[in-house]
């Protein structure tokens, strides 16, 4: 699955933000407040899913693993301890039916019927345990002081500074050019 969303900024601009793992995009999306906007925002990435799935229980569980992924993966950046009630909270949702593997060529339906919100956020559960599991030192914050998103850094070299090369990236290098130039004057 390709991973990253657009998101609107403060100032009302798109950007487009990859956060490297469905998990992470999840906590990086914003805060669902009705059943339809956690539908909408699954159903666009899960296709077996119908938007208007998603009931009121699944809206405050979603809203819950979404907390305790956030907390968790900022923890995890940070090299701080993970809470164990978020541990227990992702635990628990891993625990129950995610969406089962499903080879195309058959005849039979078996698996490839429709899914429910709660399996998809098994799926985003396992997810973050699994990036937590394996390798944590790939999660880390955008350099920029007044942003820190958090991402999972899938560069070779774990190398990756910045949430978004065109948003915060360039941001730093106008910076950067400013502060040249200023010195070249004074200079
Ligand atoms: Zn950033």
């Amino acid at each position: 699955m390709s991973t990253g969303q657009w998101l609107i900024a403060p100032e009302g601009t798109t950007w487009f933000f990859d956060a490297g793992a469905e998990s992470l995009d999840f906590a990086a999306a914003p805060e669902p407040v009705h059943g339809r906007d956690l539908g909408e925002w699954l159903a666009a990435r899960y296709e077996r899913l119908d938007a208007t799935e998603a009931s009121e229980r699944d809206l405050t569980d979603a809203r819950g693993l979404r907390a305790a992924i956030t907390r968790l993966s900022i923890a995890a950046a940070d090299q701080e301890s993970l809470g164990p009630d978020d541990v227990d909270t992702v635990n628990l949702f891993g625990a129950t039916p995610d969406i089962p593997p499903t080879l195309a060529g058959g005849r039979r339906q078996a698996g490839a019927g429709r899914l429910r919100t709660g399996q998809v956020l098994s799926t985003l559960a396992r997810d973050i345990i699994a990036i937590l599991s394996v390798e944590p030192e790939r999660i880390r914050r955008c350099d920029a002081e007044d942003c820190r998103r958090v991402f999972r850094d899938e560069s070779r070299t774990v190398n990756r500074r910045w949430c978004s090369m065109q948003r915060c990236g360039n941001r730093a290098k106008v910076r950067a050019h400013r502060a040249r130039a200023a010195q070249a004057l004074a200079g």
